[in-house]
């Protein structure tokens, strides 16, 4: 497991108390972190270099907002400036030019231009209700054609049939007019690659591109590639000149700094990213989600934002030492009720914490969702002090009072009570773990 950014910084920025404005020192401690985590999600060194540097203009200086801390303001700026330079959102293939609309696919041998090219195919085919022709044309590899036409069958997308003996260039000029002929929406020429970028790649790639005059010619990179990224994606577009990349296999172990490093050397969007072998595993790209990803860090930056509007940071520090010794009454409950409210519920803040996606479902079973929250707070309101701090007084007699104050059941009140009873627990289990997340929310 890497190390998450948030618990490195924390430990370089522990000794930082001050509020106010970020100053150089504080800065340049944090983004040395920040560097090394960049560097470990892959992102190349150059590039990494000129990202620090910007964070560093836009970080020093930056008022820290109250109720988080001088490292959480850092990272928070970190994350913000690496989903600019990803880049925007919902950016997708371009069909808007005359049919066919021509697109190559490029990259090295292995980085699943074939494999995206059926995923491409099936979608706009499936989706998008486009005829699409498929060609191979990668003549190096005896296998490269027929695995195309064995995706076309699975996928039931035109190929284009192989002649022997054809070149490339051939093959793609074949392609088009075939397309054209056949009434084709959209031919996807789908190139050979090589395990590295030489000279005959890229005057084949610039070769086919003169004759079939592409819309999109879409760099497809393995995420997994680490510091080659940049001079891949250099060549590739200063050579062949690219309209977007594709970054497969995120659904494997990278960080996906490839994406950063890409995006930043050619500042060409990133379409689209696969996430698997199956046809598919092709999905759009949000930029938040990466940046998470390289960062190491689940959702924390968005809790940071809404911790920093709606939580008073002092009593989230009360009840997390409250929470860490066991103690959580009726009061605490009352409090947390009206802090989960004002941060969206429970789905709000469960689907925010790395991991903690499941823990919605089992406290919507045990009955307790948003709708409920109005009504409990009504009954807790309805208790006196004594009662909220020592609930085990509630008896019948008290309960039928409350009840009648709130408008609500003696059911109901026996209702709140054990999930009061199931939150202590919750909360005593993870207070207990020391590091618990719910503490580590609270905290913030
Ligand atoms: P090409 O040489 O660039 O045409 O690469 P291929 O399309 O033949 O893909 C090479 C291998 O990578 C195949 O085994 C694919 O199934 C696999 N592959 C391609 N894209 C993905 C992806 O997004 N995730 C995973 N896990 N495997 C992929
Ligand atoms: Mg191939």
């Amino acid at each position: 497991m890497f190390e998450n950014l948030q618990d490195r910084l924390g430990s370089v920025l522990k000794g930082l108390t001050g509020r106010g404005a970020l100053s150089e020192a504080d800065v340049s401690a944090a983004l040395r972190e920040v560097r090394r985590a960049l560097l470990e999600a892959d992102v190349a060194l150059e590039v990494v270099r000129d990202f620090t540097a910007k964070v560093k203009e836009k970080a020093v200086g930056a008022d820290v907002l109250k109720s988080i801390k001088p490292g959480q303001m850092v990272v928070k700026i970190v994350h913000d400036e690496l989903v600019e330079m990803l880049g925007a959102e919902g950016v997708t293939i371009d069909l808007n030019a005359p049919s066919p609309v021509v697109i190559m696919m490029v990259g090295l041998q292995g980085s699943g231009k074939t494999t995206t090219t059926g995923k491409i195919a099936a979608r706009l085919t499936n989706r998008d209700r486009k005829r699409v022709l498929m060609a191979s044309l990668d003549t190096r590899r005896p296998a490269a054609q027929e695995q195309l036409k064995q995706i076309g069958e699975q996928t039931k997308v035109d190929t284009l049939p192989v002649i022997k003996g054809q070149d490339p260039v051939a093959i793609a000029k074949r392609a088009v007019q075939a397309a054209k002929l056949g009434g084709h929406d959209v031919v996807i020429l789908d190139t050979a690659g090589r395990t590295h970028i030489d000279e005959p790649l890229m005057v084949e790639m610039a070769d086919i591109r003169k004759v079939s005059n592409p819309h999109e010619i879409l760099l497809v990179a393995d995420s997994l590639t680490g510091q080659d990224a940049v001079n891949l994606a250099r060549n590739f577009d200063s050579r062949v000149g690219i309209t977007g990349l594709v970054l497969t296999r995120m659904d494997g172990d990278g960080r996906g700094g490839a994406a950063l490093s890409m995006r930043a050397v050619t500042g060409k969007p990133i379409k689209l990213i696969g996430t698997g072998e199956k046809m598919d595993a092709l999905e759009e790209f949000h930029p938040k989600r990466i940046a998470d990803r390289i960062l190491g860090m689940g959702d924390i930056v968005s809790l940071v934002e809404k911790a920093a509007e709606t939580i008073d940071a002092d009593k989230a520090r009360a009840m997390a030492e409250k929470m860490a010794k066991g103690k959580f009454d009726l009061n605490d409950m009352a409090e947390q009720l009206k802090q989960m409210q004002n941060m969206g519920g429970m789905g709000g803040i469960m689907g925010m914490m790395p991991g903690m996606g499941g823990m919605k479902d089992k406290l919507a079973a045990a009955g307790m969702d948003d709708s409920v929250f109005k009504r409990q707070l009504a009954i807790i309101s309805s208790m006196t002090r004594y009662e909220r701090a020592h609930p085990d007084v509630l008896k019948n007699s008290r309960k039928k009072r409350i009840a009648a104050g709130s408008g609500t059941s003696a059911a109901d009140i026996n209702k709140l009570l054990k999930m009061h009873r199931q939150m202590a627990d919750m909360m005593k289990a993870m207070g207990g773990k020391g590091k618990g997340k719910m503490k580590q929310m609270m905290s913030m």
